[in-house]
């Protein structure tokens, strides 16, 4: 069970007892389900997450047509024809994509066709060009005034050849896409083929950020003495977009209790699915957010059995789900990777599962943890041509190294109940890069 702390004692006592991940996602995962759908246009539709299976109301293409440029024939026609016996059509008319052949091919007779045109009635198959020859007196009139050409045939087609039939891309009736797709380039040229306007697609959670500290300047200023740059208020922003989230607002406020508690509890109209806090997270005198989370909401957890990001929190305020991430940058981007990216994943109707390529690596050295907390090991990747890799670990501690996170290629997760692994061992590594994009 997850330990829940009374409104007043979080602070200066140290954790009691740190929960473990496990206990913090099964409460995590009960908080969870995909928000409710709204209707975009197609044009919008790109990576959202379809609320509802996708039916087509028409066949595509609507008509039968032709495969190739050449001459729309009746086949059983021109049977045999080749080189050394060749047979003679009379051209009644010419077939062009969206421009049908107002003529009707009978035996004897060919309608000139382009690639995508409709076949006309009559025909059933299409004789390539290359089958074909123009003879010379093509451009003859006919008797009735209409131009006539006759075509000679060198070669023939079965029934059906060079014709796309009517549906047989899509057929009328049946399911495109399913709920919970996500929907690729192709998915949308898809609805825009079968005549689908807009797509009712799970609203997309709308999160908020709140960096504190008294010492942070905002991203993009020189830090004056003794100041930090915001790193984590951009990096949670980037973050968040790519589990699918809209920011709908990032504010940077002091170690005050006052400003805090005002921030905490100011929801924009439109409402906020997820709260970002970071820092002042832990136990210290200057960490007011739990306090606060416990006093006006719920604050489930706090304090979690894990390396870094040990001082991160979780609760709710009002309809929100609020993330306490520690201010250390390292801590910050594990506690989002590990309970706050996975609510806005599930909230916006994705998988749950990080984003991340998973591959298997040999270990060039030993990584050390202790039974009883999970730890998050920066390493370096080399893939060799054989399809292996090697994993060399970068740095298991350090918090604040934020660079730590950007010289490794992944990371590896160290189970709490493992002590480690010895180098040779085998072991699960995930990419900061190739991030899947959860399609
Ligand atoms: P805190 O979690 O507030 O106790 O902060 C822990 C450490 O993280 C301190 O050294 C802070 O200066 C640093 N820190 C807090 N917030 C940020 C931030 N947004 N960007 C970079 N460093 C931060
Ligand atoms: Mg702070």
């Amino acid at each position: 069970m997850p330990v829940r702390p009374s409104a007043d004692d979080v602070r200066m006592r140290g954790f009691a007892r740190r929960t473990t991940v496990t206990e913090a996602l099964a409460w995590l995962d009960d908080q969870l389900a995909a928000l409710p759908a709204e209707t975009v246009a197609i044009d919008e539709a790109h990576g959202r997450v379809l609320a509802a299976d996708v039916t087509s109301s028409v066949d595509v293409p609507a008509f039968d047509r032709a495969m190739m440029d050449g001459y729309a024939v009746v086949a059983s026609d021109v049977q045999g024809a080749s080189t050394y016996s060749p047979l003679e059509l009379t051209e009644v008319g010419i077939s062009l994509p969206g421009r049908p052949a107002d003529a009707r091919v009978a035996p004897g007779q060919a309608v000139r066709i382009m690639t995508g045109a409709p076949i006309p009635d009559g025909a059933d198959a299409v004789l390539p060009f290359e089958k074909t020859r123009q003879l010379p007196n093509a451009a003859a009139t006919s008797p009735d005034g209409t131009a006539k050409k006759n075509v000679e045939v060198v070669g023939d087609v079965a029934v059906s050849a060079n014709v796309g039939r009517r549906g047989e891309d899509v057929r009328a009736g049946t399911i495109v896409l399913n709920a919970g797709r996500r929907l690729r380039p192709q998915d949308v040229g898809l609805l825009s083929a079968v005549a689908v306007p807009t797509v009712a697609v799970v609203r997309r959670p709308r999160v908020r950020i709140i960096t504190t500290g008294d010492e942070l300047v905002p991203a993009g200023h020189h830090p004056g003495p003794f100041q930090i740059a915001d790193a984590n208020g951009p990096m949670l922003s980037a973050l968040a977009e790519r589990d699918g989230a809209a920011t709908v607002e990032r504010v940077m406020i002091e170690d005050d209790r006052e400003a805090i508690s005002a921030a905490m509890l100011a929801a924009p109209d439109d409402g906020v699915d997820v709260l970002l806090i970071s820092g002042g997270s832990s136990v210290g005198q200057e960490d007011v957010a739990p306090v606060l989370l416990a006093q006006r909401g719920e604050l489930a957890v706090h304090g979690i059995a894990m390396r870094p990001s040990s001082p991160a929190g979780m609760g709710r305020l009002g309809g929100s789900l609020v993330f306490l991430l520690p201010g250390n940058p390292v801590s910050c981007l594990c506690a989002y990777d590990f309970f706050a990216g996975r609510a806005i994943r599930v909230l916006g109707g994705r998988r749950a599962a990080w984003p991340y390529r998973l591959t298997r690596g040999v270990l060039r050295a030993k990584i050390s943890s202790v039974i009883g907390r999970l730890d998050y090991c920066r390493v370096r990747i080399q893939e060799d041509d054989a399809g292996g890799a090697t994993v060399e670990p970068l740095a298991i501690s350090g918090a604040s190294v934020l660079s730590s996170t950007t010289r490794a290629d992944g990371f590896v997760v160290i189970a709490a109940d493992r002590e480690g692994y010895p180098a040779g061992d085998e072991v699960d590594v995930y990419w900061y890069d190739d991030a899947l994009g959860s399609y």
